[in-house]
């Protein structure tokens, strides 16, 4: 296992692939199980995603199976009304 430090962490969304200090990001984790789910500590153990916290993006990536891909897995619908609702209260949030 390869422990980056000092670096600050940097990912990529998986829509419109610009990159991002993680915390910046919202994680989804693949668990071992394969169910697919929003990581909100980002720690979870399993396959991670990351997309931008916004809806342009999550909208991207509902359309293109943006993290399906980056997963190797189906992301269900839900999975992305759940990012949806949760862009929105993060938008609200900043208002
Ligand atoms: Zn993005």
């Amino acid at each position: 296992m390869t422990v980056v430090e000092k670096k600050r962490p940097i990912r990529t969304c998986v829509a419109c692939r610009s990159s991002s200090e993680k915390k910046e990001l919202i994680r989804i984790v693949r668990r071992t199980g394969g169910e697919v789910e929003i990581d909100p500590t980002g720690k979870a153990p399993g396959r991670g995603a990351y997309i931008c916290r916004n809806a342009t993006c999550v909208a991207m990536a509902a359309k293109k199976k943006g993290l399906d891909r980056a997963l190797r897995t189906t992301a269900p619908a839900e999975l992305y009304e759940k990012l949806m609702q949760v862009v929105q209260e993060n938008e609200n949030a900043g208002r």
